[in-house]
């Protein structure tokens, strides 16, 4: 899934969880979760062919992805009912290290990220090819940001 969901469901998962170790460690896992399910994605093909020349594009849509998710996530989170801020925005970032690490495998490749790679994009984004419509795969999205806002918020 794009950034900003990994980002939302993730503060989501620090707002409602009231251990912090625990609170983080599930907002790394679900990334993998929410990949489980059938979603889109923007292409970041020329950080993957690593035509450096014409990687402006991609990196702008990553980062306008990364600064939307922040600004909803400060927009809707409430500090006073949770540990903090601190926690929110921790947890918002342990769900976005994975696609961290993918990005990181093209910057500097090494088998431990290669591994990575292999189940995060083979074995998590298994329904990757099959056919299921965009429409689908745009709305599951917008229900796990509607469902981050609403755990956000309570
Ligand atoms: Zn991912």
């Amino acid at each position: 899934m794009i950034l900003l969901v990994h980002l939302l469901f993730g503060a989501a998962v620090g707002s409602a969880v009231n251990n912090i170790p625990l609170a983080i460690i599930l907002a790394f896992l679900s990334h993998y979760f929410l990949d489980l399910f059938p979603h889109i994605e923007y292409g970041i093909e020329n950080i993957e062919k690593k035509q450096w020349h014409k990687i402006l594009p991609d990196v702008l849509k990553i980062f306008l992805d990364f600064c939307l998710g922040i600004l909803l996530i400060w927009i809707f989170s409430d500090p006073s009912t949770c540990s903090g801020w601190g926690i929110i925005y921790i947890c918002a970032f342990m769900a976005i290290l994975p696609d961290g690490f993918t990005v990181l495998n093209h910057l500097v490749p090494n088998k431990i990220l290669e591994i990575h790679n292999k189940i995060h994009h083979q074995i998590i984004h298994f329904l990757k090819g099959k056919k299921i419509s965009k429409f689908w795969r745009i709305v599951n999205q917008v229900i796990v940001v509607a469902i981050s806002i609403i755990i956000l918020r309570i």
